[in-house]
């Protein structure tokens, strides 16, 4: 496996949306002339979450630590961790002013509630694989909490979803070195995205003609 260099490193972040849609991916990260929209929508995300910068507390076994930067060679992306619980473990790594190993566990927090799609566990999974690269420990596991429900949702990094994870990432670098944005392709899908009225998949634009020459056989 090759390691990707510093000026290859893509958002670890982007890979949620390329796994909901490459379309939507290749608007935000390839495209820059939606922004604007882009800046909108993460400018609310984070105040909505209103997490500390890289803030470490420590509640009785667990070690938390939050905006925690990571990084993975292999997987060519670079982001940064809602949350990386450390429990206390026979198993880990150790942390400066501790005794004892502390198993990382990473959370990332979700303001909506559990999708119908696998975005949201191939985004954390690809943070985990991160944090056994630069921490040198395997993690087996990690939970999505969800605004919506207040409930947290187990997530195991089995194979499957690793390798779901470095083919995505893999796609995410061969699409961006082309700098294709894909055809925009109505699914259902589309009703719940928040790039719908700039993207104007193909039965949104088919409607539109429709009523315009409706309205111009009134006239
Ligand atoms: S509207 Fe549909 S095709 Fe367009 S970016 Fe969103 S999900 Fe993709």
């Amino acid at each position: 496996m090759v390691d990707y260099s510093d000026d290859e490193l893509l958002q670890l972040s982007g890979i949620q949306h390329f796994a909901f849609c490459r379309r939507q991916w290749a608007l935000i990260y390839i495209e820059q002339q939606w922004q604007e929209n882009i800046l909108t929508y993460y400018g609310r995300e984070l105040h909505e979450r209103a997490d500390d910068p890289f803030l470490t507390e420590a509640r009785g076994t667990v070690v938390i630590t939050r905006s925690m930067p990571v990084i993975s060679r292999q997987l060519g992306l670079y982001g940064v961790a809602d949350v990386v619980e450390f429990y206390r473990d026979e198993v880990g790594i150790t942390i400066k002013g501790r005794t004892g190993f502390w198993r990382p566990h990473p959370v990332e927090y979700k303001l909506g509630q559990p999708k119908p799609d696998d975005r949201d566990q191939v985004q954390l999974c690809a943070q985990a694989i991160c944090l056994e690269e630069m921490l040198g420990v395997s993690i087996n596991a990690g939970s999505l909490f969800y605004g919506r429900i207040r409930r947290r949702q187990p997530v195991e990094f089995d194979i499957a979803l690793r390798k779901r994870v470095f083919a995505l990432a893999a796609e995410m670098h061969e699409l961006f070195q082309q700098g294709i944005t894909p055809p925009a392709e109505y699914s259902p899908a589309c009703k719940s995205c928040s790039l719908i009225e700039i993207c104007l998949p193909a039965p949104r634009a088919k409607k539109s003609i429709r009523r315009y020459l409706a309205e111009a056989l009134k006239e």
